[in-house]
């Protein structure tokens, strides 16, 4: 299998590339995002085979074999022992890794939630804290990771990263404005490889520094600085995987549909739907659920895409999804607009950078969004949140985080007879504990191994916004 960036030529073959060529890269040289040349089709035998592979050996397995449809650069059995490492019961803290729950007769959620940090951020970045630790020991490289967080992304890539051999984490992040509980969650590890950040400033400033160090192309080669964002391609093949999973559990044959609902930010999570779906899995719609950071929304009701600036983006109670721009959307048009990179260039590179949109409302590949591909969208508020989160555990006992309460409230706008809708159950309500008082008038229930974590001691240093400052940490301590 190789790869191509979303802004490549078609008469252009020479810059394909392999899985682990971009394994460790962020953009693509032209400012694209890779995908594969090709979505690897499964025809009826293939997917019964993957139903019995589920059924008689787990996530771990068929983690193993779908991955394996994309990866032809890493040996078979490594891959596998790689597979088999990430996705174990002591992890996910059940045999399914990521068990379905009814709620009623329509409408299941699929836990994603029940890795180290809480959030589905960990099923991808586990994988990838264990791919990045293989294959730099085989290339007898080193890489240090910097990045800015404001709560699930740099938890996760920590947890994934601590103690791997060859990686190091610097990871800023706003100081005093992640909650308590993410605080703890971070600070409290212990690692020699993790370095915590505190910058004086906001969530912008922390990402501005990113910035700065990633355009020091000197620097960035000098200490070899990588980044573990959303835009990452081994990151969204690994979210295929429970796809498929979801699948399984929902059916009992292969004949049948399924619909998912995704509570969407940077459009990662969704987009890995899409793959799954264009492989051939029985996906009728997939709902993409936006909060009042309704970027998304916009472009599947009117066909246009619109990106916000950072007065124009509201903090609200599902953070994780308060985005102005959703950085994996360009993988998405790029195969709606029918793998046209020049196109797609003129979409992403020009017309966003001079007008902040572009329109395909009259495009006529816009129609085949909805007809084609799949795909419909909702909306919801802090009250909706609210409403959603009560009903939810009135009716069915059950207490949802507020992402997931976005992605419930949208599901039920989008329910057909006969179909099961499945929601992805994106953080677990104890990290947005101040908002399930706000609606149930109670404490969310704490897993054990998070009691009394806010107590721990905390390894983390404080600096001001100064580039000079952060590079000057890292470099001492690489
Ligand atoms: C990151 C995140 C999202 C958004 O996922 P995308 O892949 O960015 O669309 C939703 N919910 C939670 C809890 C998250 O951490």
């Amino acid at each position: 299998m190789n790869y191509l960036s979303t802004r490549a030529l078609s008469t252009n073959k020479a810059d394909r590339k392999k899985f682990c060529d971009i394994l460790l890269e962020g953009l693509a040289p032209d400012g694209g995002l890779y995908l594969p040349e090709h979505y690897p089709q499964l025809d009826e035998a293939a997917l019964a085979r993957l139903r019995s592979t589920w059924a008689s050996q787990g996530y771990a397995a068929l983690a193993f074999e779908i991955l394996s449809l994309y990866i032809d650069d890493i040996p078979a059995a490594d891959l596998k022992a790689l597979c088999e490492k990430t996705y174990t019961e002591a992890v996910y803290g059940t045999p399914q890794i990521v068990p379905l729950k009814k709620l009623d007769d329509a409408i299941s959620l699929q836990a994603l939630s029940n890795g180290p940090t809480l959030a589905f951020k960990d099923m991808a970045m586990q994988l990838l804290g264990n791919l990045f630790e293989y294959q730099l020991a085989r290339k007898g490289e080193e890489l240090n990771i910097f990045g800015a967080t404001s709560g699930d992304t740099g938890s996760a890539a920590e947890y994934a990263m601590r103690g791997k051999k060859g990686v190091r984490v610097f990871m800023t992040s706003p100081a005093g404005r992640m909650s308590p509980f993410q605080q703890a969650q971070m600070f409290s590890l212990m690692d020699e490889n993790i370095h915590n950040i505190a910058i004086e400033g906001v969530f912008d400033d922390c990402q501005d520094l990113v910035k700065a160090v990633s355009n020091d192309l000197e620097f960035k080669a000098r200490y070899k600085i990588g980044t573990v964002n959303s835009i990452n391609w081994a990151r969204l093949l690994a979210q295929v995987v429970y796809y498929f999973a979801g699948y399984f559990q929902a059916t009992a044959a292969n004949s049948q549909q399924v619909s998912f609902t995704v509570p969407s930010g940077n459009f990662g999570n969704v987009c890995a739907g899409h793959v799954a779906r264009m492989m051939g899995l029985p996906i009728d719609k997939l709902v993409v659920a936006t909060n009042e950071n309704d970027v998304l929304d916009e472009f599947f009701r009117t066909g246009a895409y619109r990106v916000r600036g950072s007065a124009d983006t509201h903090e609200t109670s599902s953070p994780s999804m308060d985005i102005s721009k959703a950085s994996n959307f360009e993988r998405f048009v790029f195969d709606l607009i029918g793998r046209d990179g020049a196109k797609n260039k003129d979409l992403f590179d020009t017309q966003l950078k001079a007008q902040g949109m572009f329109d395909l409302g009259h495009d006529p590949a816009f129609a085949q969004a909805a007809a084609r591909y799949g795909f419909a969208s909702g909306r919801s508020t802090h009250a909706d949140r609210l409403a959603t989160i009560q009903d939810v555990y009135r009716k069915h006992g059950v207490m949802i985080d507020t992402h997931t309460a976005d992605g419930v409230k949208v599901a039920r706008e989008h329910l057909t007879p006969g179909v099961p809708m499945i929601v992805l159950e994106t953080a677990l309500p104890i990290k947005f504990a101040g908002t399930i008082v706000e609606a149930l008038g109670m404490e969310p229930d704490r897993p054990a191994k998070f009691i009394g974590i806010e107590a721990l001691p905390k390894r983390v240093v404080n600096l001001p916004a100064d580039v000079a400052q952060v590079k000057a940490y890292i470099a001492q301590h690489s």
